[in-house]
């Protein structure tokens, strides 16, 4: 049956492919966003359809809407960006969580927060399960997104156990596709720009730390199946397992987009993680969750998307 969902963070990346998919599927969607890291070019094959509506508000701030589903996706992902006013990100992951799950109280929707794998912080268990606690700094550079999704996990388990809110929590791993900024400054998309434009590939540290990198699709096809799921609130974590260094990252787009472009190596940033790989038994066991897309297809799709879109 068709539902009325709002997507909060909806002209990102993840947002604007779940707008996409939720409207296939012949839902009304709105749209949220105040395009902080999000762009109207996302979303501007959808504004056409009756079923869509775009709305420009900040979460920090309260809104009435009548609707079904939340997915509350809104927060820069980049560590650039969350990076780029730290205060900000605490009152979207703190005050935007808090006012999405007061709409969702109000109007009896059911809510899906989007957590991260870096609630794990620097792990010390590999690979990460959902039992595991964390290592994470407090007072670090990245701390403001790692302790703000941790706290918006917290705040949706205890308006949950307090008023009854019916919630959804994933832990999304490292995920990329088409529609991210190119000057996001994730390492998928630097290293892709970079090797199309010619310039130095920069790998920060050595290039020994790794990341298990999803492809957005599949991503978004777990995001929905976990909404939908009865009798399980998460959190769940949601990903892709196969792990790869990010030197091996670097060399794989450089073979797949056949760049001259040469390998740089530069600090590493305080508190980058040394390692992350989800554990998905229970996104398999609950959601009967399935990774189509290995890394080399999905960035075979990711380059011909920014061949296409840079300038
Ligand atoms: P993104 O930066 O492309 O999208 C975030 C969107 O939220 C943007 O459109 C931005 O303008 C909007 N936004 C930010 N603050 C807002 C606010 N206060 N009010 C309204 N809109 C706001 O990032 P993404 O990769 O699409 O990530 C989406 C969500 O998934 C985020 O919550 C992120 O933390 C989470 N996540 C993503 C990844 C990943 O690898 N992509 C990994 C873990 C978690
Ligand atoms: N990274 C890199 N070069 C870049 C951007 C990132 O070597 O141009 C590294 C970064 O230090 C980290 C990994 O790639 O070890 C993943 O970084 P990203 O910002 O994509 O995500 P996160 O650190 O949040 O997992």
């Amino acid at each position: 049956m068709s539902k009325r969902i709002l997507i909060t963070g909806g002209a990102g990346f993840l947002g604007s492919h779940l707008c996409e998919k939720l409207l296939d599927e012949g839902n009304e969607i709105i749209c949220l966003d105040n395009f902080h890291t999000g762009r109207k070019k996302n979303i501007l094959h959808l504004l056409d359809n009756p079923r869509f509506e775009l709305i420009r508000h900040d979460i920090t701030e309260e809104i009435r809407l009548e609707v079904d589903q939340i997915y509350n996706m809104a927060c820069p992902a980049s560590p650039v960006h969350y990076q780029s006013n730290p205060i900000k990100t605490i009152k979207t992951n703190v005050l935007g969580t808090m006012n999405m799950l007061g709409l969702a109280k109000r109007v009896n929707a059911r809510l899906l927060q989007a957590s991260t794998s870096e609630i794990y912080g620097d792990p010390k268990e590999h690979p990460q399960r959902e039992s595991y606690w964390g290592n994470v700094n407090t007072i670090g550079i990245r701390s403001c997104y790692d302790e703000g999704k941790r706290v918006s996990e917290t705040l949706c388990f205890d308006y949950n156990r307090y008023n009854n809110v019916d919630i959804r929590v994933i832990r999304i791993f490292n995920t990329y596709g088409p529609r991210m900024l190119a000057d996001d400054g994730r390492v998928v998309s630097n290293f892709i720009v970079q090797a199309l434009r010619g310039n130095d590939i920069t790998i920060y540290g050595d290039g020994s730390q790794t990341r298990s990198f999803c492809y957005v699709d599949d991503l978004v096809t777990g995001i929905v199946s976990m909404m939908n799921k009865e009798g399980f609130l998460g959190p769940v974590n949601l990903g892709n397992e196969s792990e790869f260094t990010v030197k091996e990252l670097a060399e794989l787009v450089i073979e797949k987009t056949n760049s001259k472009s040469k390998i740089i190596y530069n600090p590493l940033p305080q508190d980058d993680p040394a390692r992350r790989k989800p554990d998905l038994t229970i996104a398999k066991e609950k959601l009967n969750y399935k990774v189509n897309v290995p890394l080399r297809d999905g960035l075979v799709k990711t380059i011909a998307y920014f061949e296409k879109n840079l300038n």
